[in-house]
C-alpha cells in the first residue's frame, strides 16, 4: 500500500454537496498506482541523467549533476569560513567558525527588492558584493577568508569552484546570466567593489549544502532536501554508480555528491499523467511556464496556489462560497504555503482560529459559511498530503537505491519548517514504500547556508593535504 493515512484528514459535513466537495478535493491524491508508477519513473529518470552515453543522458529531466563534493565533515576542520546563501526566500551572508570539530554560525540576511529579480543579474550580483562587504564590516573581520557561495539554482559544474547557470528558477527571473559562471558573475561584482578580502573556494547548490549540514549533525546522513520556495534532493552516490563520471576512480568505496535537480522532475513529459487540471494552471501562471513540473506539485511557491484554484473550482460548481469571493482572494498567489501552515495547524487542534486570521487577511470573513471553512480546512489537508505522498515517494526511490539499513535524510526550508503535519506525513509513506531502511528525516536548521561555509571547510582541508 501506499501508506497514505487517509485517517489524518480532518472530517466534512454530511450531505450531498459536501459528498461531492469530498470526490472532486480527494481526486487530487494519489491511488497506489500512481505512486508505484512515479516512483519507477523517477527511478528511471535517474539512472538515464547519470548515463555514459549522452544521447540517453538528454532524454532525462533529472539533471544529477556532479557537485565535486567528494567528502563531508571529518571532524578535524578548523579556522572561519565564509558563506553565502542565495535562491530561497532570503538573501544571507553568514560567518561559520570551526572550533575542535564543533560549528558555531552567525548570519545576518539582506534581502532583495523585486527589482532585482527581474533585472541584470549584475544587480542581483552587486547586492551579494555589496552585502558581504556590509557583513565583513558589521562583523568587523579583516582578514582573509575561503567563502562557500551556495547558489540554489541548476549549474553544470566542472570544478568545485565553477558553476555554470542552467536556467533562473523560483522567483528568480533575471533576463541575463545563464550560461555564465556565478563564481565568476561574483568574482567581478567583488573586484568593482574592491575592499572586500574572500577567496571564493566552492560554490554549491542549497540540497549540497544541507547534505554536508545534515552530515555534521548526524554521521548517518546521506540526503540533503529542500523543501521550500521551491525543492530538490542531492545524495551521496558511488562513483561506481555514476556511469558518466570522467576522473579516475581509486576505491569501488569513493562517492560524490550528486545534485539530482528533481524540481524539473517531469519536465520532457514523463509525469504528465499525474498532473490535475490545477497543476497546469498553476504552470501556465508561473514565472518559468512548462518547466519544473515536480516543484510545482507540491512546492512552498505554489501549494497555496493549487489550494485556492481547488477552491475556487468548487465555487464554481456551486458547491462553497455561496457569497462569492473577495477581491484579495481573487489574486493569483495570494493563497501561500503559510496559510496552509497554519490553517493545518487547526486541524491539528480541531479549531478554526487560524483560519480565521486567514480569513480576515483575505477580506472574506463575512463571506464564508461554517461549511465552507470546513472545506478550507479539507483542502488543505488534502493539498498537503498530496505533496507528502508525492516528496515521500521520491525520498523512497532515494532510500531504495541507496540500499542501507539506516539512512537520515537532512531537511531544510520554509515547507517542512513551518508545516506541522508534513514530517509526520512524510514518514507514514516513506515507511511503507522503504521498508528495509529505518529513515530519520532531520531538520537542518540553515543548512543551505551553514552547508555553504562546511563545504569551504572541507574545500580548504582537502587543499591544505594535497
Ligand atoms: C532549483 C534547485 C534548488 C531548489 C531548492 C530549484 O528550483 O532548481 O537547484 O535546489 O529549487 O531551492
Ligand atoms: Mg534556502
Amino acid at each position: 500500500s501506499t501508506g497514505t493515512n487517509f485517517q489524518s484528514l480532518p472530517q466534512l459535513p454530511t450531505g450531498e454537496n459536501m459528498e461531492k466537495v469530498k470526490s472532486m478535493v480527494d481526486s487530487m491524491l494519489l491511488d497506489d498506482a500512481a505512486v508505484q508508477k512515479m516512483m519507477s519513473v523517477l527511478e528511471s529518470e535517474m539512472k538515464k541523467g547519470m548515463s555514459k552515453d549522452e544521447s540517453i543522458r538528454k532524454t532525462s529531466s533529472c539533471q544529477m549533476e556532479n557537485t565535486y563534493v567528494t567528502q563531508l565533515l571529518d571532524g578535524t576542520e578548523e579556522g572561519d569560513y565564509l558563506a553565502l546563501d542565495l535562491g530561497g526566500t532570503n538573501f544571507r551572508v553568514l560567518l561559520v567558525k570551526f572550533r575542535q570539530g564543533k560549528a558555531e554560525s552567525i548570519s545576518r540576511n539582506y534581502n532583495l527588492t523585486k527589482e532585482q529579480l527581474h533585472g541584470p543579474c549584475e544587480g542581483v550580483f552587486d547586492h551579494l558584493a555589496r552585502s558581504i562587504g556590509k557583513f565583513l564590516q558589521e562583523e568587523n573581520i579583516t582578514n582573509r577568508l575561503p567563502l562557500g557561495f551556495t547558489f540554489s539554482f541548476p549549474m553544470t559544474q566542472n570544478a568545485l569552484n565553477c558553476g555554470v547557470l542552467v536556467t533562473w528558477t523560483k522567483s528568480f527571473k533575471c533576463p541575463d546570466g545563464v550560461g555564465q559562471d556565478a563564481v565568476k558573475m561574483l568574482e567581478d561584482a567583488i573586484a568593482k567593489i574592491g575592499g572586500i578580502n574572500v577567496d571564493i573556494v566552492a560554490v554549491l547548490n542549497d540540497t549540497t549544502g544541507t547534505l554536508a549540514a545534515g552530515s555534521y549533525l548526524d554521521h548517518q546522513c546521506e540526503i540533503g532536501m529542500i523543501l521550500g520556495t521551491g525543492s530538490n534532493a542531492a545524495y551521496m552516490e558511488y562513483l561506481t554508480h555514476m556511469e558518466k563520471w570522467e576522473g579516475p576512480i581509486d576505491s569501488p568505496k569513493q562517492q560524490v555528491a550528486i545534485d539530482i535537480e528533481w524540481g524539473a522532475f517531469g519536465d520532457n513529459g514523463s509525469l504528465d499523467w499525474l498532473k490535475t487540471d490545477y497543476d497546469i494552471e498553476v504552470d501556465l501562471h508561473s514565472n518559468h511556464v512548462h518547466s519544473f513540473t515536480f516543484e510545482k506539485l507540491f512546492s512552498g511557491m505554489y501549494i497555496g496556489e493549487i489550494v485556492r484554484l481547488c477552491l475556487l473550482h468548487l465555487q464554481k460548481d456551486g458547491l462553497i462560497f455561496k457569497g462569492g469571493v473577495s477581491d484579495k482572494f481573487s489574486n493569483r498567489w495570494i493563497f501561500t504555503a503559510s496559510h496552509v501552515s497554519v490553517i493545518e495547524e487547526d486541524n491539528l487542534k480541531g479549531t478554526s482560529e487560524k483560519l480565521d486570521g486567514v480569513l480576515k487577511e483575505l477580506d472574506m470573513q463575512n463571506m464564508v459559511s461554517e461549511s465552507d471553512k470546513d472545506v478550507i480546512k479539507y483542502t488543505c489537508a488534502v493539498v498537503s498530503l498530496r505533496a507528502a505522498q508525492i516528496i515521500g515517494a521520491a525520498t523512497a526511490v532515494l532510500l531504495n537505491h541507496i540500499s542501507k539499513p539506516e539512512v537520515t535524510v537532512a531537511i531544510d526550508g520554509s515547507l517542512y519548517k513551518y508545516h506541522p503535519k508534513l514530517h509526520d506525513l512524510l514518514m507514514g509513506v516513506i515507511s511503507k514504500l522503504s521498508p528495509s531502511t529505518k529513515c530519520k528525516l532531520i531538520l537542518a536548521e540553515d543548512g543551505s547556508g551553514r552547508g555553504a561555509g562546511f563545504v569551504a571547510a572541507v574545500a580548504t582541508r582537502l587543499q591544505k593535504q594535497h
